[in-house]
């Protein structure tokens, strides 16, 4: 089976969609989860534009990938300048990744009204600064920025833009549709003659957005005229109207196409990574995506529930099983069973078949009312114990206040006061902090610390607020997701409520909670 490699760019292009934006560690982990789904290269940006950055190529370094290559980005050499003396291509040979992916210009209206550079000048500047990172030792990806709109203009000289990348020694050359205005068959013809152009020592790449409405299928086209590796984002975050979505792209290649791209255990986690993903940049998994959403198998009773038991290709175009989706019908109560089994095997509990149906019926309503588990594995371990039986509360609640003051000279404090039970025994006590959930965070640790030492070395290390204003009927409510961690492990607990200060409460209560359940192994995730 031939093979398609798949490129992502989420923490490079896809950040600049509204409202992204994530921290070095939350990065590590979106590289992780990459890296389990089987993305072949992951762009990690610029090595060195502030601090920022610097630290996250320092630990991209540190980190064990399956698979993964990561790649560095950045620009062809400055006009007027030898690529030996620019000082951005030097940062990026300097730095560790094998791959370095150079962003260049292919279309005469950039080379005249942008960058004011001479055609040739702008090959010897894609040609230099690709050969420069070669002799250093990289593997280069050049991206032919604008490349159709170029090749829509001028198809002679965009073809030999991308020659010049190729006998530079680029590794894979990449046709960008920066814009995103191309359509499926232009995109195609023009993808043709590049393959043609360039022979087989070099590999040809797509990376499409989606202002047209169709960044995957320019994608898909490209591929069906020889590219073989994609470029984009997963959901499709990035700029304007976004870049080509992966969550798409991937199983119409595998399932569709015939093209060998991830294994089929590793696109089983599609529609969890997806979802993960969402939740890790604040942003509502949409419901009505293909493969990944929540409807994407959902099926009204009548007909259509009753032609899918019959038959399920009656009215699904594929086994949801295969994207690790569900089929959403009466008959997903079986499965729904058994895949909290599973869950709860994981965490090293046993459900019983009446526990399972309870622990289901128990989900389908939180997540009704607003909870998502899927960056909260921590919640979620709690709330299968408590249907295994296998809980043990840290303490009982009396009661909690929080005290805000802001003073006329703009001060703001904050103070909490908790009441609580630990094994029969009352504790009082107050704290202030920068803010409610840290005046509770720091009262109720007071309360405890005593019977429970290793609170100390719990940190909280995130803390993320979303309202939910397409709660069902219910009005708006607030989900507070939290990630705590100590010297071994890190972990998400999640809070939903009406009120800001109790949905945090409960994610903080879980938070600690979890810490100091019983468990044989270190098995948290
Ligand atoms: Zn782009």
């Amino acid at each position: 089976m031939e093979q398609v490699k798949l490129y992502d760019t989420t923490l490079r292009d896809g950040m600049g969609g509204p409202g992204m934006s994530l921290s070095v560690g939350e990065k590590l982990k979106v590289v992780r989860t990459l890296d389990e789904l089987g993305a072949h290269f992951i762009e990690a940006g610029f090595p060195s534009s502030n601090p920022k950055e610097a630290e996250l190529f320092e630990r991209l370094s540190e980190l064990d990938l399956e698979q993964a290559t990561i790649a560095a980005f950045g620009m062809t050499r400055r006009r007027d300048r030898k690529a030996e003396d620019d000082e951005a291509l030097a940062v990026l040979t300097e730095c560790f990744a094998p791959v370095v992916c150079l962003v260049g210009k292919s279309w005469g209206l950039h080379l005249e009204k942008v960058i004011k550079v001479s055609a040739e000048e702008n090959l010897a500047m894609i040609s230099d600064s690709i050969g420069f990172c070669h002799m250093r030792g990289k593997r280069p990806v050049f991206d032919a920025e604008h490349f159709f709109d170029g090749y829509r203009d001028d198809p002679a000289y965009a073809l030999e833009c991308v020659a010049a990348a190729a006998e530079a020694g680029a590794e894979n050359v990449t046709l960008c549709d920066t814009n995103g205005g191309s359509l499926p068959a232009f995109v195609a013809g023009a993808t043709a003659a590049v393959v043609e152009r360039l022979g087989d020592g070099v590999e040809v790449g797509i990376h499409t957005h989606d202002d047209a409405g169709c960044a995957v299928a320019n994608s898909l086209a490209a591929v069906d005229a020889g590219a073989r590796l994609v470029q984009g984002t997963v959901n499709g975050y990035g700029e304007r109207c976004g870049n080509a979505n992966l969550a798409t792209i991937l199983p119409a290649l595998q399932l569709k196409m015939g093209f060998e791209v991830v294994t089929p255990e590793q696109l089983e986690k599609l529609t969890q990574t997806s979802h993960y993903l969402d939740e890790l940049c604040n942003m509502t998994p949409n419901p009505d995506q293909p493969y990944v959403g929540r409807n994407a198998f959902a099926h009204k009773a009548g007909m259509h529930a009753a032609g899918v038991e019959a038959d399920a290709r009656t009215f699904e175009h594929l086994d949801p099983a295969l994207l690790g989706n569900q089929r959403e019908i009466l008959a997903s109560e079986l499965s729904g069973k058994a895949t909290i089994r599973s869950q709860a095997a994981q965490a090293g509990l046993e459900l019983d078949d009446a526990a399972a149906a309870r622990a289901v019926e128990r989900l389908k309503q939180r997540e009704h009312s607003g909870y998502q588990y899927e960056a909260a594995p921590a919640s979620f371990e709690l709330l299968l114990r408590r249907e295994a039986g296998s809980y043990e509360p840290l303490f009982e609640l009396e009661s909690f206040r929080v005290v805000t003051e802001k003073r006329a000279d703009g001060r703001v404090e904050t103070e909490a006061t908790i009441k609580v039970l630990v094994d029969g025994e009352r504790y009082l006590r107050v704290a202030e902090g920068n803010g409610p959930v840290n005046a509770l965070d720091r009262a109720l640790r007071g309360a405890i610390a005593d019977r429970y030492p290793h609170l100390a070395e719990i940190e909280l290390t995130n803390y993320k607020v979303r309202i939910l204003d397409e709660a069902h009927g219910t009005g708006a409510v607030t989900r507070v997701l939290l990630d705590s961690a100590d010297h071994e492990r890190e972990w998400g607990t999640v809070g939903v409520s009406e009120n800001i200060i109790e949905a945090s409460w409960e994610a903080l209560v879980d938070s600690l909670e979890y810490a100091f359940q019983p468990r044989d192994d270190n098995g948290a995730k």
